[in-house]
């Protein structure tokens, strides 16, 4: 716990993800992941440490400029300094490198309770090779170490995972928001109130199988919406027109229908689709069944009677996982299916009983669309490094800490 260690005087490295958006201007036009992080920050201002910040933001080393130099003015994480010190209420500091002696000297002069922000740690391509002298360099001015990016955990570089080496047990913990992440995931893995219900979406099945796999084990109902769910409706010999299909996973479907069987377990399809004509917000469209998807039309969202199976399940759930959206809800017109459902998990949730999770980004975009973000148990930061937490992996930054 974050609670035990001694801070008080201490140099604290704090690996948090400031990977934020910006404008042309370099202004912060979402701080979401500034504020996750800020619980964090402010338990160990409050408690006298003197802490460093590390973050990469963006890829610089994969878009260089035309002379083959790192763009410094677009990547800097001086961008961020303006917004963290507004939050924080306070002149955060910033040093222009993440290693050396320039940062050595800052961090030496920092007093009880300052906040020093470095250099992006991608500027370096020793940070995503997890080189071993470059984290040895990160961790040599610091104390204690603390990983609160939970978003980049699934990654074994040197500001995520391999700098943890270099400090004792009792000198490196998880930040507050990472622990909670860990904390409700492995509710979700482990220990599941049944009945559990896990809602999937999005494009592809190609990206959800090792966790449709793990789901065949833990869950005992199995929602697919989305693009993904025509190559589930064509491996039954059903028509999806020109619908998203992933034609080399139809014996992969037809495997997991299977298996759903053996196992006493159900899966729910969507009986019917909003279809369009064209991959377009404003296309000709029409409901039909999901199965009897004319040539030239594809299905963009999941359809009146599919929303009212979906939500007849979910509100029957003790335990919902939401993956992925159930149709492009990117366009308006296509978006009807995706807001059902999570008004559907939201309903669900107010029960006491209910543990709800979404995790994964558009899922999560989609349920801060539609308002009810509030209502549901937890919302994962953590896109790739929750779907691989979810699958059974091992993420190299949790285990770097746990040891
Ligand atoms: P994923 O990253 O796999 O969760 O996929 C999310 C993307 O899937 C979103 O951009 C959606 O627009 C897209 N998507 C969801 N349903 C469909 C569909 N029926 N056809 C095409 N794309 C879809």
């Amino acid at each position: 716990m974050l609670n035990n260690l001694d801070i008080s005087g201490k140099v604290i490295a704090v690996r948090v993800d400031f990977n934020v958006p910006l404008n042309a201007q370099f202004e912060v036009t979402d701080n979401t992941r500034i504020v996750k992080a800020l619980p964090t920050i402010q338990n160990l201002l409050e408690r006298g440490g003197k802490v460093v910040l590390m973050s990469h933001l963006g890829r610089p080393l994969r878009k260089l400029k035309e002379d083959g130099t790192i763009d410094r003015e677009k990547f800097t994480l001086n961008h961020v300094v303006p917004e963290l010190s507004k939050l924080l209420n306070q002149q955060v500091l910033f040093a222009d490198d993440c290693i050396g002696d320039s940062v050595k000297e800052k961090i030496n002069s920092l007093n009880n309770g300052d906040v020093l922000i470095l250099e992006n740690t991608r500027f370096y391509e020793e940070e995503t090779n997890g080189n071993a002298d470059f984290a040895a360099a990160l961790a040599k001015n610091a104390d204690l170490y603390i990983n609160d990016a939970f978003g980049t955990a699934h990654r074994a570089h040197a500001s995520t995972a391999v700098m943890a080496d270099h400090f004792d047990c009792d000198e490196k913990d998880f930040g507050l928001l990472m622990a909670s992440e860990i904390k409700n995931a492995t509710k979700v893995l482990d220990n599941p109130k049944s009945p559990y219900v896990a809602v999937l979406g999005g494009a592809k099945v190609s990206d959800k199988i090792l966790l449709i796999e793990q789901l065949l084990e833990k869950a005992d109902e199995l929602i697919i919406g989305g693009g993904m769910a025509y190559t589930f409706v064509k491996a039954q010999g059903g028509q999806i027109g020109n619908s998203l299909l992933e034609e080399d996973k139809l014996d992969l479907a037809l495997d997991i229908l299977e298996k759903v069987k053996q196992r006493g377990k159900k899966i729910h399809l969507p009986i019917d689709s909003v279809i369009a004509s064209d991959f377009n917000n404003d296309a000709e469209r029409k409901t039909v069944r999901s199965d009897e998807i004319p040539d030239g039309w594809m299905g963009l969202d999941i359809g009146p009677e599919a929303i009212q199976t979906f939500d007849e399940v979910i509100a029957r759930a003790h335990t919902i996982l939401w993956n992925g959206p159930m149709g492009v809800f990117e366009f308006s017109n296509f978006a009807k299916g995706t807001m059902a459902v999570a008004a559907s998990i939201a309903k669900s949730s107010t029960s006491e009983e209910t543990f709800s999770m979404v995790g994964g980004g558009d899922s999560v975009a989609a349920v801060n669309l539609s308002g009810l973000a509030d209502k549901i148990s937890f919302i994962s930061t953590g896109g790739g490094a929750m779907l691989e937490f979810l699958e059974g992996k091992t993420l190299p930054g949790i285990a770097a800490i746990k040891g």
